[in-house]
Formats: structure tokens, sequence, C-alpha cells
């Protein structure tokens, strides 16, 4: 079964998150818990908690369905000690609201060196951070997203994921989420059918499906191996449908949330039923 969905608003509260992607006739939907340009939130109040499963089980969505997204200002391989601490106080705060909620997975860029500390520093305090969050909280499993490799960021090559994962004590609760647009500006090609086969077929022997826990479905506005993190909406890149189809005929993408996070949100209807068609 394919979960093909979008990266919904939760304005107005995590509440009103599944109706939206209902709304857009989405299997799966992608949410902030909190605003995502600011380090604080609020808790949850339980009415909120209970809004948000009372409305997740009203429109079926469950565990498998629900792909959250950290803040954009977390930094888990932050080259300075007492920015790092914020951060991992911040994605553990996020991993907390997740468990709250009852989800069961949250997905977050890995982080950046800054040019303060090498890639292999970095990914090693990335992993560090992860296991610290897993510490303090239960039954969610840290999800780390692929990049572009824009600027300082780490986490555009497969083998920095692996990296990642061989740093996490608790294999159990870490996994991975591929975006098609940032893999191709990272330099991987995933144009045609072939080029999918073939990397991702790379990504089988570097890390595995067995670490798969979402995608991000996005086209690209720059060419391949760009390291520039711009989304087009589907076919209106340079990836093309291509892409997108043999995603949705690929049983190794089944079960899990397969996001939209595509510029024009008033195509989403029509992108998903176009991928609902492909599969
Ligand atoms: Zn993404
Ligand atoms: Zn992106």
């Amino acid at each position: 079964m394919k979960y093909f969905g979008a990266h919904v608003s939760a304005a107005g509260g995590v509440g009103k998150a599944p109706e939206r992607a209902h709304q857009i006739g989405a299997g799966a939907f992608g949410l902030f818990t909190k605003n995502q340009r600011q380090w604080h939130a609020p808790a949850l109040s339980q009415a909120a908690v209970d809004e948000f499963r009372a409305e997740c089980e009203r429109f079926g969505y469950a565990n498998g369905q629900i792909l959250p997204h950290d803040s954009y200002l977390i930094n888990l391989g932050h080259p300075e000690e007492a920015e790092l601490s914020k951060s991992r106080e911040a994605f553990t705060d996020e991993m907390a609201r997740c468990q709250q909620l009852g989800i069961d997975r949250l997905n977050f860029h890995p982080g950046a060196t800054l040019g303060g500390i090498s890639v292999d520093e970095c990914l090693a305090r990335i992993a560090e951070s992860i296991n610290i969050a897993l510490e303090a909280t239960e039954g969610v499993t840290a999800v780390i997203e692929n990049t572009a490799g824009q600027g300082s960021g780490v986490g555009n090559r497969f083998e920095h994921l692996a990296q990642i994962i061989d740093g996490v004590e608790d294999k159990s609760r870490v996994g991975v989420c591929l975006d098609t647009c940032h893999t191709f500006a990272a330099g991987y090609d995933l144009s045609t059918a072939a080029a999918c086969e073939a990397t991702f077929a790379e990504f089988e022997r570097v890390v595995g499906f067995r670490w798969l826990r979402g995608m991000h479905l996005n086209d690209a506005l720059r060419p391949e191996g760009s390291h520039v993190d711009r989304h087009a909406s589907l076919g209106e890149g340079f990836l093309g449908w291509e892409c997108f189809r043999y995603i949705a005929r690929d049983a190794r993408f089944d079960g899990m949330p397969l996001i939209l996070e595509t510029p024009d949100e008033s195509r989403w209807p029509s992108e998903i039923a176009a991928l609902k068609e492909l599969a």
C-alpha cells in the first residue's frame, strides 16, 4: 500500500492537520508539531493531544502515515558546545511531543559543520545527539533526512547516513528519509528509471532499505549535483515524472509516508491523484 500525502499546515493546532490532509485526498501527512522558526513552544495540552488522536482516528491516519518534521533551527552537529546543547534540548523536546501525540517517528535534517569541525566529527555529534534524545523518550524513531549538501550541511552522501546510524546505540529507533530533490541535488541521478535503479541500488548497498521510514517527494528546480535545495512541483523540474512513476510502482516504498513538500499547495490534490494513478 502506498501512502501519498503532503506536509500540511498545523495552524490553529496540531489537531487541524488530519482534516487538511483528508481534504486533499492524502493517505499520509507531514506536519510541524510546533512553530518551526522558534526555539520554544508551549507544551502540548492534553486537549490538543486528544483532538489530534481523535482526528487521526476519524480520517484514518495511523502510524506509518504520519511524518512530522522538526524545527529548522536545530543543528544536532553544531561545532559549539552551548549551541549544541540548545539544539539537543530542542530536539529531545520535539521527540517528546511526538511521543505525547502517539506518533512513532520524527524526521530531521542532520546538521552542519558551520566550518568549525570536520564532517566526521559533525556526524559523530549527530549520532550522540540522537542517543541523548532516544534515552529521554520512548517509542519514537529518529528519522535522518538526506540533504542537498547546501553550505556546510552534512547528510548529502549516503555514507553520512550510514555513519550516523553506526553511532546510534538503539538501532531499533533510528531510520532515514530520502528526499528526491535533495538526493538529486546531492549528485545522485533520479531522472530516468535506469538512474533510479542505479541510485536506489547504491542506497541499498551503502545504507539499506531496512532503514527507510519515509520519503519526501519533490521535483528539483536545479540540475543534478547543484547542492541547492529548491523544490519544484512534480513534473516541473529536472527530475520529471519518471522518478515518481518509479517510486509509485516499487514495493520497497510501500507502507511508509511519502510526503510532498512541493511549493504550490493548490496542486497537491492533483499531484496526489496522479501518484495514486501511477501506483
Ligand atoms: Zn524534505
Ligand atoms: Zn528540501
